[in-house]
């Protein structure tokens, strides 16, 4: 159980000094066991106090890095159970797997098939982060190989999937330094497969068939000397497995019980790809950190890509565009010159529609803190001030050599103020922006 302010006051030097930041020790017990400050802030503490309080400052889900350089990720250290509490921290990691069976021309297309899973979404590239190797030949030195070759093929993050310590230490040996994901250790395991991930410093996924069992096993690992752990809840039905993620994300956040302060790891099995990524999806709401799918259809990807994008957005920032003006296509002196927020998906909405219309035009992005049209102009962050101030600030009358400019048809009420803010010729565009290519289109001769 973690710790209550005064467990923790108890402890504390009490002298009040303040070196803290806080007005008196209760204060800095009280933030310390809400996890708002950090157990080092507290210069005057005794190394007896600060062990045993270290224990309850410690996050209640460790964070697992794995990968290294450009191609390094990182998971867990989430702390709610829902993202409206306050945010989840690190999105899903999502993983195509590769068969230590393909060799040759069939290995090196798989390898370019999970490589292109790569993709832009509203001004934001998401795609896989990691590549599962399946030790399915069960040859230590074909794995070994193969994994080499999957990490220089595609850049990413490396799992390597194998139930022989022997297949995982040859692959570890050949590929330890770019640190990949050992998957994993089982009951009957665990001692040699932590050996092979404390001699290379990588983490290692524990794998059991119930909550209990993991525990178990998560404690067996450490007492062995691995401190990054990852957890697969294995051979359960679906609905078990989320019932059971579940389980585990209440007991390692709300109980803050250690043996279970992991994040997750999920395979998705064989089949259907449509079921796969279906699938993928329940599982990266609840509560997945990595998510293993054999599927490489783009078409099945980009969906659950988009929903982890979505999920782990930070409900209480919108995602923005920065405010600036845009050029789409190659606009030249005479091109329609047009304003919206800087709500991202209003604007590549609206980029999209100019781009669609083939009039190459200028798109003025006024910063309304990453709200719509409606919500910004009904909360008055959208006004004809903000907008006049918006075309002063990026200099709109040196780009055009005409002086109108198109406004959303959601806000033709400001019309009239927007002319006398600017003196420029206000022209209403349509309400929605798919009626846009056919307004430039009759309307910018
Ligand atoms: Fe108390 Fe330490 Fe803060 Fe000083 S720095 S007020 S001793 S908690």
């Amino acid at each position: 159980m973690a710790l209550t302010g005064l467990d923790i006051f108890k402890l504390l030097p009490k002298g009040n000094c303040k070196k803290c930041g806080m007005p008196t020790c209760l204060a800095f017990a009280m933030q310390l066991a809400q996890k708002r400050a950090k157990l080092d802030d507290c210069p005057e503490i005794s190394e007896e106090a600060k062990q045993k309080l270290a224990a309850a400052a410690a996050p209640p889900m460790r964070k697992i890095v794995f990968g290294s350089g450009d191609a390094q990720v990182q998971t867990g250290q989430e702390t709610v159970l829902f993202r409206h509490d306050e945010k989840f921290h690190n999105p899903t990691v999502i993983a195509a797997t590769v068969s230590d069976k393909l060799a040759g021309q069939a290995l090196q297309e798989r390898i370019q098939s999970v490589k292109a899973l790569q993709f832009e979404r509203v001004g934001t590239h998401i795609g896989i982060k990691a590549v599962a190797v399946v030790n399915e030949s069960g040859l230590a030195d074909t794995f070994a190989q193969v994994c080499s070759a999957v990490k220089d093929g595609t850049g990413l993050a490396l799992i390597l999937v194998s139930d022989s310590p022997q297949a995982m230490a040859a692959a570890a040996k050949r590929v330890g330094q770019s640190m990949p994901l050992l998957a994993g250790a089982r009951m009957n395991t665990a001692e040699a497969m932590a050996k092979v991930a404390k001699d290379t410093g990588c983490p290692l996924v524990a794998r059991a068939g119930s909550i209990e069992e993991l525990a178990d096993l998560s404690e067996k690992i450490k007492a062995a000397g691995v401190e990054n752990i990852v957890l697969t809840l294995d051979a359960l039905t679906l609905a078990d497995q989320l019932y059971g993620l579940s389980r585990m994300r209440v007991l390692s956040l709300k109980k803050v019980f250690r043996p279970l302060g992991y994040p997750t790891l999920s395979f998705v099995g064989q089949g259907d790809a449509s079921r796969q990524g279906a699938i993928a999806v329940s599982l990266a709401c609840k509560y997945s950190g990595i998510v293993v799918l054999d599927t490489v259809e783009p078409g099945v990807l980009l969906p659950l890509l988009t929903a982890v994008m979505n999920i782990y957005s930070d409900p209480q920032k919108p995602v923005q565009v920065e405010p600036k003006v845009y050029a789409v296509g190659e606009p030249n002196e005479n091109s329609p010159l047009m304003f919206t927020t800087n709500f991202s998906l209003t604007y590549y909405s609206l980029e999209s529609d100019v781009e669609a219309s083939r009039v190459p035009s200028y798109i003025l992005v006024v910063d309304t803190e990453g709200t719509s049209v409606l919500t910004a102009y009904s909360g008055d962050k959208l006004n004809e001030k903000v907008v006049a101030q918006a075309m002063l600030k990026h200099d709109v009358a040196k780009l055009v050599k005409h002086r109108k400019l198109i406004i959303p048809g959601y806000v033709a009420v400001m019309s009239g103020k927007l002319e006398e803010a600017t003196n420029w010729e206000v022209m209403v565009g349509p309400r929605e922006c798919s009626m846009l290519p056919k307004y430039l289109q009759d309307v910018w001769k």
